[in-house]
């Protein structure tokens, strides 16, 4: 029936194209590649597994202004957002409270909590006002090749065929897989993440987290650090607010899970149930549960990205910054310079792998690629030394601020001195210049970025 609506068949080695450019997966990367080149008049075809656009995706809550109007330009004005990120707060936890940093500024902000479902739902009304076909409940299992070219995709029901396909299929990306663009992800490569969305009244919301009636302002908050009952597992926590609901969510990296037989839930049970955690969501009633992957494969992994007719971005490209929590505006940027290439290779009739690693050469001139480089190794850093991280700093920052709060009649400079001595009493020097030498590669890995 699709076949019959489109009326432009492109002939091209024997092949009748029913659309230019097929884009699989509607998620932030594949919505804004469709659009990209929607707008420049060619037909393009959307697919995607889900029953609708988004109910298939997770995210903490966070989309980012930039990337979204560079994407969707005025349209943004009408995000159907639900509060304005403006309270960034990292705490590190200790068994019984936490240290924390916040940074907060209410004129200025880059973030907003929208609700991952009417993200999508709100993109995909606008790239089919956009001349965008999408069809949902469509599961792409194989791509079509001929002649060493992929010329389209096979779905359950039918083949659709075009010159250049877009793959936005997400962190799994079996198609990237099926083409060998990518090698076979090992539990070090992703990290599993949990999370709840906690019903809670409007006002509640409000009063615990000191935020204004107009949804003009919303916090986020990080965690870091776990008791030490679970020791060595690499995680982080986040809470996002939106209007009259909460995410809470830890994601952590599952080659840590595996080892440490440790199931994802217990981890987001323990958040739950922290006393910095507890009070503000008390009272709150689980409405969704979701859990889901996010690639940690970064620069130094990086699956091929072109191959003769084929392109692959977003979390399908591993495009994930996960120190900053970024990756919708990664997946939107990547999938408006894949849309980009495209229009270029269809204008040029050549969609060959030399030809279509212009995209490359426009990902390495984004902050993309200058991000991925700059960020090649930290995470590899921060995650040997997860232990210190993790379970030790936390307890120092502790000790550390409970002799500045305390006012226990005791001599200052006597706490403060046995308190530094404890670092080489409880810790050995190895560990400490070890520690020491991770945090001063880390400030020069970004000092030297690109
Ligand atoms: C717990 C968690 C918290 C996060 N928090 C944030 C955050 O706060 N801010 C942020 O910017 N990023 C965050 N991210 C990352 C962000 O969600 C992703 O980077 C982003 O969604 C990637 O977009 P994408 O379009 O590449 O892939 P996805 O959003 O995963 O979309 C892929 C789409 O492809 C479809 N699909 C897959 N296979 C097929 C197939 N064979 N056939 C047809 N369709 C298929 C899927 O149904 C899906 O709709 C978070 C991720 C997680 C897991």
């Amino acid at each position: 029936m699709f076949f019959i609506e489109i009326t432009c068949i492109i002939n091209i080695m024997d092949i009748n194209y029913n659309a230019d450019v097929i884009v699989v997966g509607a998620g932030p990367c594949g919505i804004s590649a469709a659009l990209e080149v929607a707008r420049a008049g060619k037909k393009v075809v959307l697919l995607d597994r889900a029953k609708y656009a988004g109910s298939k995706n997770m995210y903490g809550g966070a989309i980012y202004k930039t990337a979204l109007k560079e994407v969707f330009q005025d349209d943004f004005d009408t995000l159907p957002y639900e509060r304005i990120i403006n309270s960034h707060s990292w705490a590190f936890l200790n068994d019984t409270g936490s240290f924390s940093l916040t940074y907060q500024d209410s004129c200025e902000s880059e973030a907003y909590a929208v609700k991952r479902f009417n993200l999508e739902k709100w993109m995909i009304e606008i790239i089919k006002k956009k001349g965008v076909y999408f069809a949902p409940n469509t599961l792409v299992k194989n791509l079509v090749m001929q002649n060493e070219y992929v010329v389209g995709v096979e779905t359950e029901l039918e083949k659709y065929y075009a010159p250049i396909v877009i793959l936005a299929d997400g962190v799994n990306s079996l198609l990237a897989k099926g083409l060998n663009l990518r090698e076979k992800y090992k539990p070090k490569d992703v990290i599993l993440s949990a999370k709840e969305t906690i019903k809670l009244d409007k006002k509640i919301i409000e009063e615990r987290f000191n935020l204004k009636e107009d949804l003009t302002n919303g916090v986020t908050k990080m965690y870091l650090g776990n008791p030490d009952g679970i020791k060595n597992v690499f995680m982080m926590g986040f809470l996002y607010t939106f209007k009259d609901t909460i995410m809470l969510g830890v994601g952590a990296n599952l080659s840590d899970l595996v080892q440490n037989k440790i199931n994802i839930n217990k981890l987001l049970e323990y958040l739950k149930n922290h006393n910095d955690i507890k009070p503000l969501i008390k009272d709150g009633q689980t409405l969704e549960y979701s859990a889901h992957l996010i690639p940690e494969t970064g620069y130094n992994k990086m699956p091929k990205l072109t191959d003769n007719g084929v392109i692959v971005a977003g979390d399908a490209a591993g495009f994930v910054n996960s120190v900053h929590f970024e990756g919708t505006n990664y997946a939107l940027i990547s999938g408006k310079l894949a849309g980009k290439t495209a229009l270029c290779a269809l204008e040029n009739s050549n969609f060959s792998q030399e030809y279509l690693s212009l995209y490359k050469k426009e990902l390495d001139k984004s902050f993309i690629l200058k991000d991925l480089y700059t960020y090649r190794n930290i995470i590899d850093r921060l995650y040997d030394r997860r232990a210190s991280l993790m379970n030790y700093y936390p307890y120092k920052m502790k000790e550390f601020f409970k002799i500045v709060t305390s006012a226990n009649c005791k001599s200052k400079s006597l706490q403060f001195r046995e308190y530094f001595l404890s670092f080489f009493k409880d810790r050995n020097l190895k560990e400490l210049i070890k520690d020491g030498y991770m945090a001063f590669r880390c400030v020069l890995d970004i000092f030297f970025g690109r």
